[in-house]
């Protein structure tokens, strides 16, 4: 694996997650699919309090989504799809079901999460500046 760089807005994570991460990213086997959920369940702490710093740890989560496809030995494909909440997605959001990318492609781009999205839990969102994007990738098989 290359060197781990960090190219995703990480700087707002406070230091204990970041070091949490930086730890974990040096360790021969990083646990992907951990770091993924810490970063989710701290995105959704702060969507809760309705901070904007959540699009970052939402970002960093589908970053880590990424990684851990990207180790999975079994995959003979390095393609991923992006799956959104279908009907409960937002009309941003929407545009992207079923898209392929590259695994190179989506980290390049990263297209989710949408940094427009509307929508919580398929309900219009209360704060119009504020969505909750549920889309993430799969592996395409
Ligand atoms: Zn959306
Ligand atoms: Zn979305």
């Amino acid at each position: 694996m290359n060197e781990f760089e960090i190219k995703f807005p990480l700087e707002i994570p406070d230091d204990m997650i970041r070091f949490v991460i930086e730890v974990e990213m040096q360790t021969k086997d990083p646990h992907f699919h951990e770091l993924h959920m810490l970063c989710f369940q701290q995105a959704y702490e702060l969507f809760e309090q309705e901070n904007d710093a959540h699009f970052t740890y939402l970002y960093a989560s589908k970053f880590f989504q990424l990684m851990r496809i990207s180790s999975l030995d079994y995959l003979h494909s390095n393609k991923v799809e992006i799956v959104t909440a279908r009907n409960e997605s937002c009309k941003h959001c929407r545009e992207l079901q079923g898209k392929v990318f590259t695994i190179e492609q989506a980290f390049k781009e990263m297209p989710i999460p949408v940094k427009s999205c509307t929508k919580f839990c398929g309900q219009e969102n209360a704060h119009p500046d504020i969505g909750w994007c549920r889309c993430l990738w799969e592996p395409v098989l």
